[in-house]
């Protein structure tokens, strides 16, 4: 387990390299959705990973905002993104104006997506 002070270093090496990158998904092209799955008379929630909404889905690489190529594989031949790519590191903090907006705007799509 690293530690915060860590975690903010890396974090911030990556907002260096990739000021663009996807808020939404923290530049993993994935998020986390909760879908309700009925099974009769009861109800579970299942989390599945699904494309995210604001980068990949709209054909944009999540880590340097540039177009994704269309062919199979998700990969991006600008920054050399693909699935298997390091996500941003997450540090725990208050969220600034700009991952507000993109969560209003998320509220406003209904789109049930959580930030990972
Ligand atoms: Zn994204
Ligand atoms: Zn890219």
């Amino acid at each position: 387990m690293k530690d915060i002070a860590t975690l903010k270093a890396e974090q911030e090496k990556y907002t260096t390299l990739w000021p663009d990158y996807c808020r939404i998904c923290g530049g993993s092209g994935a998020v986390v959705c909760e879908d309700s799955v009925d099974y009769g008379s009861t109800t579970t929630t299942m989390q599945t990973l699904d494309n995210c909404p604001a980068c990949v889905d709209e054909g944009k690489c999540p880590r340097c905002g540039k177009n994704l190529q269309e062919d199979g594989d998700l990969k991006c031949e600008w920054c050399g993104w693909n699935e298997l790519s390091d996500p941003a590191p997450m540090v725990e903090e208050p969220l600034d104006d700009y991952a507000l907006d993109i969560m209003r705007w998320a509220l406003a799509m209904n789109l049930k997506i959580r930030i990972l």
